[in-house]
């Protein structure tokens, strides 16, 4: 039995006010199962990062309902609330060198969650929890008095997954956590990730802008497009048999190995001027069972036409 962790509804996020208000994300449904990676997927500018945000509490929302484990979180909450939802979901960022504060050890920033929700009764449980962690992620003891300009890319990110798993977090958000990285330790970095889900039990948001580095990772793909959510479904069912035609789009672009099929490989562009929206108004359909797609009546009659 699957059992929702997270489910989005009806999210709009928008910033600033009257003339200014720019919607960066709306009519946005979803929903990721406890235990998977949930990979959302788009180009820059689409709206990943700012609902990844969301979910974490960082941005605020201007309609829908975001729940965990089914209850509300966006909105008011209490102080209490807030500090058990900020350990239970952790965020891993794009750029480890960005995100760790260089003056700052090793040891104080993988500590520095504990520090803030007091996650320990005395200072040998916080040493014992800091050197555990930092071993799982392939690093040493020694190196917790060092500071992060010493490690390199790969290692900085490890610290970086340290500091969020220190928390004993149940659902992490992984924000393009290896499109920094040399091509080389990226695998290392995602095979870390894919261990400890398995030992912990983890439940991923995965955001990338690539749907190739996603494949072999994730359970699900959701699909974004300047702020909509165009499609949903099972890895290989998105794969094998894409819907919206921006789906269709970004797989046309995904490279492929050999090189003579590269080379008759036939990108599809595509125009969202096609979709005539002004009567005929779309909502997120289930158009096989488990495969959502954002589309109005006319175009899920065309849709399962060819499917
Ligand atoms: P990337 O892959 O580049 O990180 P993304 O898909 O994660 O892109 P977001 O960072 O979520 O995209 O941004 C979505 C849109 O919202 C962009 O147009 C961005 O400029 C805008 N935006 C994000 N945060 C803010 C903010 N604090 N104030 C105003 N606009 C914002």
């Amino acid at each position: 039995m699957t059992e929702k962790l997270v489910e989005v509804k009806d999210l709009e996020i928008s910033f600033g006010e009257g003339s200014k208000k720019f919607v960066a994300v709306k009519n946005a449904n979803f929903f990721i199962n406890k235990g998977e990676t949930f990979s959302l997927v788009g180009e820059s500018g689409s709206g990943k990062t700012t609902i990844g945000r969301a979910i974490i509490g960082l941005n605020d929302t201007s309609g829908g309902d975001i729940l965990y484990e089914g209850k509300k979180i966006n909105g008011k909450k209490s102080k209490e609330e807030s500090a058990e939802l900020i350990r239970k979901i952790q965020m891993i960022f794009q750029d480890p060198a960005a995100s760790l504060n260089e003056r700052a050890t090793i040891d104080y920033i993988i500590s520095e969650g504990l520090y803030n929700f007091k996650l320990f009764k005395d200072e040998e449980e916080r040493q014992a929890k800091v050197k555990e962690i930092i071993t799982e992620v392939g690093l040493l003891a020694e190196h917790l008095t060092r500071y992060p300009h010493e490690f390199s890319g790969g290692q900085r990110q490890r610290i970086g997954i340290a500091r969020a798993l220190v928390m004993k977090p149940d659902f992490v958000i992984a924000d393009e956590p290896i499109s920094a990285l040399d091509v080389s330790v990226r695998a290392q970095v995602l095979n870390l990730l894919k261990k400890f889900q398995r030992e912990l039990g983890l439940t991923y948001l995965f955001i990338a802008h690539d749907l190739s580095v996603v494949r072999f990772i994730s359970d699900r793909i959701a699909v974004i497009y300047k702020g909509v959510i165009v499609e949903v479904a099972e890895t290989e069912e998105l794969f094998n048999n894409p819907i919206h035609p921006y789906t269709q789009s970004l797989l046309s672009a995904v490279p492929i190995p050999d090189p003579l099929l590269e080379r008759q490989k036939v990108l599809k562009v595509y125009n969202p001027d096609q979709h005539d929206y002004s009567v005929d108004k779309p909502t997120m359909v289930e158009i096989r069972p488990g495969h959502f797609v954002w589309a109005n009546q006319a175009e899920i009659a065309r849709y399962k036409k060819e499917l």
